[in-house]
């Protein structure tokens, strides 16, 4: 038969290139990828053959080997796994997988630290043409489809049949001339030790070694000379490394293993190693990661931790091992209580898996809050990188929702640029006769200082939390309260503070002296505001606009319209603060000059509120006509 030929999708092209190019300097990371596609091959005909042993036929014992020919100068990397059907030579080698590869390799264009990217992202195969000029896969299912699968890694495919007899797939690299020295057995060893040490198979290598020829009863023949011989070795020691005390593992050994699961090339932030007893036994090796890959938000990110039972792997991102705002973890847990003829559907079910679950999230949230108390420094790197995913645990993790809370970390209406506040420090700090935590919504620390609700809280020393993640809004709200201290947000109309008679009074007057503004201002914005009133709630600022009490803010307006959703119009009501001379000098004027001002007052709360003007030009012209007769005088 002969070959068919088929060309990579563009974003292969572009990965490919990238991959060459951005990774040359670590192009020996190809031999870990290679092997773990194998491994990963094994681990699925593992797991298939727990419900259908006949897979396995004759060929039951597991292993990746790696064939040398200095002559052909070609490096195999052979298993005997699952092995691919022509559909999915053609989609797994031809195509990247998964969306998102636009954006990724976008990132990887731009960054520095491409290798921190690679892998993340399921490129790992194609890291075989920074060492090759050509690579053949020829792959034979437990059914007996056997493929050829060729590339020069220059756009395009070529696919065959092929002639392989035993189940599993072969992956020969014609190794490009500079790359010869992957043909050298002390390379290869120190790279299997280096990477692939933990690979649950064996790793083997046909070494050839002098050896003295013997007699019949084994003793070395003397005067003979040496015969050369082949012999199989395995160059990985299998060693499950979540099994040994902690005090035998070194913190490369750690490192090491993070970066063999996770194909991260940076060390971990933290190592969380420890046995479970009680409930449910089982041992856990969890790693934080020091930073977050870009995927952590969108849909397509991996969830879960590697699950073995009694040392027996049997699947990749178990998902039912943690929840999904712990997304970020990496590891392993290995269960001894789990039946090993476990199936996909137990694995759905099983009340064991919970049980471990509630143990990782306790256990995980205790490391952190440790962390927090012992380490600020490295807690706030975690935060960086993972806080917002942590938050999601406020809506969904009631069970933890305080222990969640105390991990949380805030900027402040008093806190020092890059400084931060947890709940527990603002509670410590609340003068006495503070009852509530004040938070407001805003885009940024600046907007948030900037705001003319700040006013009366700052007159008062209260501290404000501001609330400037995206899913902040949804989460706090939700959170309710801290410690027996309701949470309230200052930009709502029912925010109450201080000395309530006091502002009662200064309304009233204010009603009685400055009436003419108030009404002027009323008739004029009926179409854009609820309401025209009074209040005491800022110092500096002429007037600002609140919302109901259960209204959504500006920012989350914005957010819902960027992404295209309808939101229901809300009006606002325009407070005036009495006490500003801007108010006050109004009151001189007639109803209907103060009304020609009015949409100006209104467009200047919008902006303050971090909203968008519904007509900018209007403002700038009345801003501008103001600012001539000002220069005018
Ligand atoms: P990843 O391993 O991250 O998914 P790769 O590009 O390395 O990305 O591999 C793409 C896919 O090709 C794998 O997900 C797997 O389905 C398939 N594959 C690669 N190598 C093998 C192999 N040795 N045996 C079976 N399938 C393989």
């Amino acid at each position: 038969m002969t070959a068919e030929k088929f060309e990579f999708k563009t974003e292969v092209n572009q990965l490919l290139n990238l991959v060459i190019h951005s990774l040359y300097s670590h192009r020996e990371i190809f031999l870990r990828e290679l092997i773990s596609n194998a491994s990963d091959a094994l681990d699925k005909l593992r797991f298939a053959a727990l419900q259908n042993k006949d897979l396995l036929g004759e060929d039951t014992v597991l292993r990746i080997k790696l064939f040398r020919d200095a002559q052909a100068g070609t490096l195999t990397i052979s298993d005997n796994g699952i092995g691919m059907t022509k559909a999915e030579l053609i989609n797994n080698l031809g195509t990247i997988a998964r969306s998102g590869t636009k954006e990724f390799v976008e990132q990887l264009r731009k960054a520095q630290d491409g290798p921190e990217l690679i892998g993340q992202f399921g490129v790992g195969f194609y890291s075989a043409f920074m060492v090759a000029d050509k690579v053949t896969v020829n792959s034979r299912t437990a059914d007996g489809e056997a493929n050829s699968w060729t590339s020069a890694g220059q756009g395009s495919f070529e696919l065959g049949a092929a002639a392989k007899s035993a189940r599993g797939t072969d992956i020969i690299l014609c190794l490009k001339k500079a790359a010869r020295e992957y043909l050298d057995e002390y390379t290869l060893r120190q790279l299997v030790k280096k990477y692939s040490d933990y690979v649950d198979y064996p790793i083997l290598l046909d070494v050839e070694r002098e050896e003295m020829p013997k007699d019949p009863e084994g003793k070395p023949l003397e005067k003979a000379k040496p015969e050369k011989k082949i012999s199989e070795e395995k160059l990985n020691s299998q060693k499950a490394l979540w099994t040994k005390n902690k005090n035998e593992i070194t913190s490369e050994e750690y490192n090491d293993f993070y970066k063999h699961i996770s194909h991260n090339h940076a060390n971990p932030l933290e190592i969380i190693h420890y046995a479970a007893e009680g409930a449910s036994e089982f041992k856990a090796l969890l790693f934080i990661p020091e930073r977050a890959p870009f995927d952590l938000f969108s849909k397509d990110h991996s969830l879960g931790l590697n699950l073995y039972i009694k040392r027996v792997f049997i699947m990749h991102d178990c998902q039912k091992l943690i929840p999904e705002y712990l997304r970020f973890l990496k590891g392993v847990v290995d269960s001894s209580d789990l039946p090993l003829n476990v199936s996909r559907e137990i694995l759905q079910e099983d009340a064991q898996l919970e049980k471990i679950k509630k143990n990782i999230v306790k256990k995980i949230l205790g490391a952190l809050k440790t962390m927090q108390d012992k380490d600020p420094e490295k807690y706030l790197k975690f935060y960086k990188e993972f806080g917002a995913a942590l938050k999601e645990g406020l809506h969904y993790d009631y069970e933890n929702k305080e222990a969640l809370a105390d991990l949380l970390l805030f900027t402040t209406s008093t806190t020092e640029a890059g400084k931060y506040r947890s709940l527990a420090e603002y509670v410590k700090k609340m003068p006495k006769e503070q009852k509530e935590i004040y938070y407001l919504c805003c885009e940024t620390p600046a907007q948030g200082a900037a705001s003319p609700h700040l006013g009366a809280l700052k007159a008062q020393n209260y501290e404000v939390l501001f609330l400037t993640d995206v899913i902040d809004e949804f989460v706090i709200p939700a959170l309710y309260e801290y410690k027996g201290r309701k949470l309230q947000a200052i930009d709502k109309a029912g925010f109450k503070l201080g000395d309530e008679k006091a502002a009662a009074e200064k309304i009233k007057a204010a009603q009685k002296n400055l009436g003419g503004v108030l009404n002027a201002l009323k008739s004029t914005l009926t179409t854009r505001v609820q309401d025209v009133r009074f209040s005491a709630r800022m110092t500096d600022s002429p007037c600002c606009l609140t919302a109901d009490d259960n209204a959504m803010s500006a920012q989350m307006q914005k957010m819902l319209k960027a992404m295209g959703q309808e939101t229901p119009e809300q009006k606002k009501t325009l407070e005036l603060n009495p006490d500003h001379p801007l108010i006050q000098k109004l009151n001189a004027l007639s109803a209907e000059k103060i009304q020609s001002y009015g949409s100006l007052l209104y467009n200047q709360a919008v902006l303050a509120d971090g909203g968008k003007l519904d007509n900018p030009q209007e403002f700038t012209k009345q801003l501008n006509e103001l600012l001539v007769k000002t220069l005018e005088v």
